[in-house]
């Protein structure tokens, strides 16, 4: 089973992806923590986003692992807290640009889908990477509830960005997801559409739950 999550930066996917894992005992894949993880390559070997040969050749040899707790390896390296960091997440969106960083990435995702049942979460999982999902969603927010959300989480992870500094970078982020030339973020027609601003992680759970059980008991 493949329960597919778009939407942009702040929506509250990698939250629902958690939750939704444990309830219907699925492998949570957060597809934004492989972009991460080449992105903290690419910064790690001192390239910048204008050496983007470089860039795909790194692109092309990475090890990428996820285990049950959701932690994300790089090279066998334990680096889950690192790809969040402010320099990751100021350079992460144009890396996801390179349409051959996305080829690859596309790749290892669907590798991923294929050999488990998975909730997979990002901007072109229900339109590039698993199209015929059985379940479909794109969860969304306002910019402002958004930056809120990411704000507070940062705080408690003790990741130093500014709630100035988050509201400029999800801005851009969210122009930058939306005109990719390859694995825009979209809205389709045979997406559930949820806004989750005024609703609460179990509010947006049920919306879920009552949409993947509603369709196992009509079929
Ligand atoms: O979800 P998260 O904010 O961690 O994703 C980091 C970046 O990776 C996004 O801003 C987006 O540019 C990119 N991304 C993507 N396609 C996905 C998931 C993430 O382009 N499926």
């Amino acid at each position: 089973m493949i329960v597919a999550i778009d939407g942009p930066a702040g929506s509250g996917k990698g939250t629902i992806a958690s939750v939704l894992s444990k309830k219907l005992n699925l492998v949570n894949i957060d597809t934004g923590a492989t972009y991460r993880c080449v992105a903290l390559k690419a910064l790690r070997n001192n390239l910048n986003i204008e050496d983007k040969e470089k860039i795909i050749e790194l692109s092309n040899n990475i090890d990428i692992k996820f285990d049950l707790n959701n932690n994300v390896y790089l090279d066998g390296e334990d680096v889950t807290k690192e790809i969040r960091s402010k320099e990751v997440t100021n350079i992460v969106s144009p890396i996801s640009s390179i349409v051959e960083v996305r080829k690859n990435m596309v790749d290892l995702q669907r590798r991923l889908g294929n050999s488990n049942n998975v909730v997979m979460e990002g901007r072109d999982i229900t339109t590039v990477v698993f199209p015929n999902a059985d379940y479909k969603f794109y969860l969304d927010a306002t910019l402002e509830e958004r930056a809120k959300r990411r704000f507070k989480e940062y705080q408690e992870k003790q990741i130093d960005m500014s709630y100035d500094e988050i509201y400029e970078n999800i801005k851009n982020r969210d122009y930058n997801d939306s005109h990719k030339e390859v694995g825009s973020l979209m809205r389709t027609d045979d997406q559930h559409y949820i806004d989750s601003t005024n609703l609460t992680i179990d509010e947006v759970t049920n919306e879920f739950i009552k949409i993947i059980e509603g369709d196992k008991n009509e079929s």
